[in-house]
């Protein structure tokens, strides 16, 4: 067997000093070329004084495969583990480390102050808690490990911080049972804090504005369903809501460019926020509109007090670009005393109240009261009717004569529009013009006004005895007079109805020319190129300038009703009449008075100079039929 003579010798010596030999991994062939493993034990004994040697022969070549094949399958394992990202740690049933994956040495050496180096052989269950003892995720940890080892829980899981001297990471433990034949229970460590501060970041853009980076309005409903919720059960718990829309932010935006638009609204919500206390909420929830959840006042006058302070900080200009641009705020208010059981019910009522502030002026806060909401109903199915009203040409005009003082004669017609509503009836324009304005819808109704106005004068001239120089006067408003295709409609209608520029006058309102006073002498002037008379309607209700009245080509001022129909006898209004006529004539200008009611006041009219009137005193204003006869009869 031991056919190398020298190992023989050596062998020999070794079984005379330790008394026995043992060999394993002895490869042997068989007789038919077979390769098998034997072990090989001899043991030296003295019987009497023969030493005698024993040796046994045991052919161990399937435990050697058996136990190869575990070596391979710990390899593998050992491949898959330190393949992977998560650092893996295998325990047997007593809790004792058998594997632990590469990346967890590495693991382990990072955050030293979370865990001790772990190695194969030591007992987690008295490494770990040492190594972690000062972090409470660590006994939290422990006590999941017992669980799953001890078949309490299926699997467990824990998301835990890890603070370094620099930064902060986040970990994902989890732990799952062996199966039970082998017990124990594999440990995955993972380094999620990417996907963490991911999380974190999209929660984050979630609930905030990211122009301004306030919270937007997800967050501000939670904010109000928490104080909703509060206020159901504390009785003397009130908090208001404020909504806020700035005034005037769609010319900033247009005339100054949107990025410094931007920049304003970022202003606004800094100064916002600089009024209200910590325990207050603010939201941006659209393109100018801010809310604002006041926590905990005392009354309404904590409210309207916010409402006031705001306004007050908005009169200070904010420097942008090198502009000093101002805004004031629409703020609308509600209180939770009125028993809210919905986030969306403050809004809608916090909001129908700023709606009210802005159609009364902005600049200004109004408390809600239930009665807004029905007015608010009535406006939004005016919006709708009105849309429906152009589709269905459900407008027409009334006409009412203007006549010269120094003849008494009809000169021409003011064409006023009217809306024959489907269900109301006769609806006059004081009730929807100023919604048309604020929908644009004005633009589509005053082409119509302008086209069937001409073509109506156009055929009464013709009509007329001893052609007679009729003229008509449009009423233009704000938003048609600053449009950019006003010049070339008023020219195209001019010449579809064929009526002269000169018998067609366009009526702008004072506010409406101031309030585009910058424009408005270039627009003034084109229009006057084209031959149209021009005059300032409601004279006297603006705010002109002397020097911009005088740069701007106009014919006729027309003073306001209100000062007109309560003059009397040396009193304030007769005053305002004899200024406005004096200060027309002085720049050039002739002067009509409108709603002329008596006698008194035409006389009175007549002794100050002034060129024109108009008023019930003459006659109302009615359908083309009835104007019709005024001038043929
Ligand atoms: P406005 O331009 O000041 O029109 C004169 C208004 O005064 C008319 O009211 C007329 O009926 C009324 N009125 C005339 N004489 C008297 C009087 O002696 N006493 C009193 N108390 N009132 C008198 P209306 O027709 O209801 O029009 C109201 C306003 O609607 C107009 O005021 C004008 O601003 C606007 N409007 C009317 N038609 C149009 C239009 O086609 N386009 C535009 N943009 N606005 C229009
Ligand atoms: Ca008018
Ligand atoms: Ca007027």
């Amino acid at each position: 067997m031991l056919k190398d003579s020298k190992a023989s010798a050596k062998s020999f010596e070794q079984l005379q000093e330790q008394g026995y030999i043992r060999y394993e991994d002895l490869p042997l062939q068989t007789k038919n070329g077979k390769r098998r493993d034997v072990e090989f034990v001899s043991n030296l004994y003295e019987e009497g004084d023969q030493q005698v040697i024993q040796c046994n022969i045991r052919d161990i070549t399937e435990r050697k495969a058996a136990e190869e094949l575990i070596r391979q399958r710990d390899q593998l394992l050992q491949g898959v583990f330190d393949s992977v990202s998560s650092e893996i740690v295998l325990l047997d049933a007593d809790g004792v480390i058998t594997h632990v994956s590469s990346s967890w040495e590495r693991f382990a050496l990072e955050n030293e102050a979370a865990v001790e180096r772990i190695g194969i052989g030591m007992n987690y269950l008295d490494v770990c808690p040492r190594g972690v003892a000062k972090d409470p995720s660590a006994t939290r940890a422990l006590e999941g490990i017992l669980a799953v080892m001890e078949g309490k829980l299926p699997g467990f899981l824990l998301e835990y911080p890890c603070h370094s001297a620099t930064e902060q990471r986040w970990f994902k433990m989890q732990v799952d049972p062996r199966p039970r034949e082998v017990g124990g229970a594999v440990i995955t460590h993972s380094d999620i804090t990417e996907s963490k501060l991911a999380g974190e970041r999209i929660a984050h853009e979630a609930f905030h504005d990211a122009l301004t980076g306030l919270p937007n309005r997800s967050l501000f409903v939670e904010h109000l369903h928490q104080a909703i919720a509060y206020a159901e059960r504390h009785e003397n718990y009130l908090f208001a809501v404020l909504f806020l829309d700035l005034d005037r932010f769609k010319t900033i935006n247009d005339s100054l460019g949107h990025a410094v638009g931007d920049q304003f609204l970022v202003r606004i919500g800094r100064k916002l926020e600089s009024v209200l206390r910590p325990e207050d909420a603010i939201a941006r929830i659209g393109g100018d509109e801010f809310t604002i959840l006041l926590n905990d006042i005392g009354s309404i006058r904590d409210a309207t007090r916010v409402a006031n302070r705001i306004n007050r900080e908005f009169i200070q200009p904010f420097s942008l670009a090198e502009q000093q641009v101002f805004t004031t705020a629409s703020i609308g208010i509600t209180l939770s005393k009125l028993g809210y059981s919905s986030t969306e019910e403050v809004l809608r009522d916090a909001d129908t109240a700023m709606y009210r502030a802005k159609s009364r002026g902005g600049g200004r806060y109004e408390v809600f009261d239930p009665s807004m909401q029905a007015s608010v109903m009535a406006l939004l199915k005016l919006e709708a009717d009105l849309r429906l009203a152009i589709e269905r040409e459900e407008f027409c005009l009334h006409y009412q004569p203007i006549v010269s003082l120094e003849n008494n004669r009809i000169t021409g017609f003011e064409a006023l529009v009217r809306w024959w509503h489907p269900e109301r009836g006769l609806v006059f324009p004081d009730e929807f013009i100023p919604v048309a304005e604020e929908t644009g819808l004005i633009v589509p109704i005053g082409k119509w006004v302008l086209r069937e106005a001409c073509r109506q004068v156009r055929t009464w001239q013709d009509a007329a005895r001893d052609n007679m120089p009729l003229s008509v006067s449009v009423n233009l408003s704000g938003k048609e007079f600053s449009q950019t295709g006003l010049i070339a409609q008023v020219s195209n209608v001019l010449e579809e109805t064929g009526l002269a520029a000169r018998s067609l006058e366009l009526e702008i309102t004072e506010s409406a020319v101031m309030e585009n006073s910058k424009s408005a002498s270039a627009m003034l002037g084109q229009l006057k190129g084209l031959g149209v008379k021009l005059q300032i309607d409601d004279f006297g209700t603006g705010y002109s300038s002397l020097s911009n009245l005088h740069n701007f080509p106009v014919d006729v001022l027309k003073i306001d009703r209100s000062f007109v129909n309560r003059m009397g006898p040396g009193d304030k209004n007769s005053e305002i009449v004899q200024t406005i006529v004096q200060l027309g004539h002085n720049l050039g200008m002739e002067v009509t008075a409108e709603g002329v009611e008596t006698a008194e006041q035409l006389n009175r009219l007549r002794a100050l100079g002034c060129e024109y009137a108009q008023g019930y005193h003459f006659s109302k204003p009615v359908d083309g039929e009835l104007a019709e006869r005024q001038i043929v009869h």
